[in-house]
């Protein structure tokens, strides 16, 4: 088929890869001509494991191009994907807005049926607003005859694991409310043998958020018993390990640590009680999910300050991990980059790094000294702070480590090393709720 996808962010890069390794001709529409420039040039503007070989190798077959020209992208096209973001709102809601000038820069395009996959994540009944500003937008000589469908295709790839989660999903969504356009997206997906839910739009989008929300509610549950641990003297990787085993719960993100951030679980979460309080309901547990999230960063922060003697004024404080999460450069709402403003304000010197992330957050935060590599980044601190739990870093060499430290402490904002094995190597060692 000829596919265009619009917006070669996380979702639409990785998209448009896979769909031309399955042998569809797929164009990249893109309005950042710096980030077309460099997919051209063969380089990501992203970094995702695979993902760049993987693009290499679908544009040497000739099944994918780039381009800034919507036209172009569009005219051809008997699929175009919106996998543009939808970041956040000052109120929780999600911003729409370069969605809807998506919207109707592709209802200019359009020539002749076209499906219109709404991919991006949205609150509830985005695909009517969607069709509305299509209409307006379709030229005038074309009035008349049904030119386009639009599909909810709500997307579940994890950062980090992005190729792979595309190539074997666990599951496709379609959520449509038109035969016509479920047959081409059936299709479509035929190649991907993934067990495909086919839903009304509405319900298709809601999954999105009740399912993002619901493992950010899960990650918030662990960490409020992580803070029951701490206060009883318990381990919670050992409660999680428990609980895990009860296949109605499950072990995954039951991992208590400094709260979640990226780009989609804190906007989603804040999407979904909005769109929620829109519609007449108030969606109080998101709210708790939500309080109970920013509690950990403040309360990662008190034990580092404990760390660290009672005070952070003139403390080095070796921060390992900036990325919001391993395997990605992507820090929007890393945890960390609430609380390195904050050691910085109560005078620490601060020293960070992170394999991906540090060109991204050097922008955001320069008074932090960037280290070379982790062992760099320990030497003369008082206390050692894990915030990514980046693989590198549980495989540190604790001798070196503390043979450079100033003092040989270590705060674990994941819970990724031994605490056993920590301590037996003269460390103090602070896990969260353990
Ligand atoms: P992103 O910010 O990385 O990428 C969006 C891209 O769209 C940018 O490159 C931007 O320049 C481009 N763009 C914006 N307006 C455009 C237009 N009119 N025409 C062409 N390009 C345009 O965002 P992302 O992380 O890929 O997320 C995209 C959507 O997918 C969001 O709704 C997000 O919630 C959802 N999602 C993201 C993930 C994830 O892990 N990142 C996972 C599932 C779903």
């Amino acid at each position: 088929m000829n596919i265009a996808v619009v917006g070669a962010g996380y979702v639409g890069l990785v998209t448009a890869v896979c769909f031309a390794e399955k042998g569809h001709r797929v164009t990249l529409v893109e309005i950042d001509r710096g980030k077309i420039r460099a997919l051209r040039r063969g380089k990501s503007p992203i970094y995702e494991p695979g993902l760049e070989a993987a693009m290499r190798s679908a544009v040497a077959a000739g099944f994918l191009t780039f381009t800034t020209d919507m036209d172009a992208g569009v005219r051809d096209a008997e699929v175009v994907f919106l996998t543009v973001g939808t970041p956040p709102k000052p109120e929780g809601g999600a911003d729409l807005s370069f969605l809807h000038r998506a919207a109707a820069d592709i209802g200019k395009a359009l020539r002749r049926y076209t499906v219109i996959v709404e991919k991006s994540t949205v609150p509830v009944a985005t695909g009517a607003s969607l069709a509305r500003i299509l209409e307006r937008n379709i030229p005038v000589r074309t009035r008349g005859e049904r030119l386009f469908d639009i599909v909810s295709n709500p997307e579940f790839l994890r950062e980090g694991q992005a190729i792979g989660d595309s190539r074997r999903p666990d599951r496709v969504v379609i959520g449509v409310d038109s035969p016509r356009a479920e047959a081409v997206l059936q299709r479509l997906y035929r190649d991907f043998h993934a067990p495909l839910l086919v839903t009304s739009m509405k319900s298709a989008e809601l999954i999105k958020h009740a399912s993002n929300s619901f493992l950010a509610l899960k990650i918030s549950y662990i960490n409020a018993v992580s803070r029951i641990c701490e206060l009883a003297g318990a381990d919670v990787r050992e409660v999680a390990e428990g609980m895990g085993l009860d296949r109605r719960i499950g072990r995954a993100f039951l991992d208590a640590g400094i709260g979640y951030g990226g780009s989609c679980f804190p906007k989603d979460v804040a999407a979904f009680a909005h769109a929620a309080r829109e519609l007449g309901y108030d969606f109080r547990l998101l709210r708790e999910v939500e309080r109970i999230n920013r509690g950990q960063r403040r309360h990662a922060l008190r034990k580092i300050t404990r760390a660290a003697g009672g005070t952070l004024k003139g403390r080095t404080i070796a921060v390992l991990g900036l990325a919001f999460k391993p395997g990605t450069d992507d820090i929007r709402e890393s945890p960390v980059l609430e609380i390195l403003p904050e050691l910085l304000r109560a005078g620490a010197r601060v020293r960070a790094y992170d394999p991906r992330a540090m060109a991204n957050v050097k922008r955001l935060l320069p008074r932090v000294r960037y280290a070379r590599n982790a062992y760099d980044a320990v030497k003369g601190a008082r206390v050692l702070f894990i915030a990514t739990e980046w693989d590198e870093f549980t495989k540190l060499d604790l001798g070196r480590v503390k043979r450079l430290m100033r003092a040989p402490v270590i705060v674990d904002g994941r819970n990724c090393l031994e605490p056993e094995a920590v301590r037996k190597q003269g460390f103090v060692y602070l896990g969260i709720g353990r």
